[in-house]
């Protein structure tokens, strides 16, 4: 953990060791009402969820697991043949209400502490850009975060991510945005790659939400 990138250390108690090296970064919204219920809740024993850090609104970095040791926040889910998520991982939590609580768009504050963060660990862990990816990439049938409002072509920019993901590199097919609709080719069984909803009703209450649940 580079120290000048993180403002403070809020300990968590949810993690164990890892079992492979880093590979991937995960990137999440907290999906809480407040940042505060966020943090509390990355840090209870009982919820058994955590991340490695948290980035308020105004782009406080708060470190909560070690970076050597695996933190609990992709729960099921795959990527690129990556199947134990959060122990290839480094988990990134981005305080917003999110989809059930009002999602809102990510302030430039936040997104200006989240890129150094993210150029960093990536450096260190030699992080191919492909495996730089949101939550509704790797468990796209349960999650939705970061959602739509996430700058993905921004990250993209910075060469830290790639601006379409591609969950394999041979037979995963052309994704195009199109129209705020997400388009995939014929024989794709994939779904939810960076989908940007087609209108409200997408998020209708109730509607292929999961509750939430620890992601150990
Ligand atoms: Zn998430």
């Amino acid at each position: 953990m580079r120290r000048w990138l993180v403002h403070r250390e809020v300990p968590s108690p949810n993690w164990n060791e890892r079992k492979c090296p880093v590979s991937m970064v995960v990137l999440h919204y907290t999906g809480m009402e407040s940042a505060q219920a966020a943090l509390d809740r990355l840090c209870d024993p009982a919820a058994e969820v955590s991340a490695h850090y948290l980035i308020d609104e105004d782009g406080t970095v708060t470190g909560l697991v070690d970076e050597a040791k695996r933190a609990w926040h992709a729960g099921r889910g795959s990527w690129r043949g990556i199947t134990d998520v959060n122990s290839a991982s480094v988990g990134i939590e981005l305080v917003n209400p999110g989809h059930e609580f009002g999602y809102r768009p990510f302030p430039d504050a936040q997104i200006e502490a989240l890129l150094p963060l993210l150029a960093d660990i990536v450096k260190r862990h030699n992080v191919p850009r492909a495996n730089v990816v949101g939550h509704s990439d790797i468990a796209p049938a349960r999650k939705e975060d970061p959602g739509e409002l996430f700058p993905w072509e921004l990250i993209a920019r910075h060469h830290l991510c790639l601006p379409t993901p591609k969950r394999a590199a041979a037979s995963f097919v052309k994704l195009r945005m199109s129209g705020g609709k997400a388009e995939e080719s014929p024989g794709s069984t994939k779904q939810g790659w960076r989908v940007t909803p087609a209108g409200p009703e997408a998020h209708a209450k109730g509607q292929g939400k999961v509750p939430q649940r620890a992601d150990r």
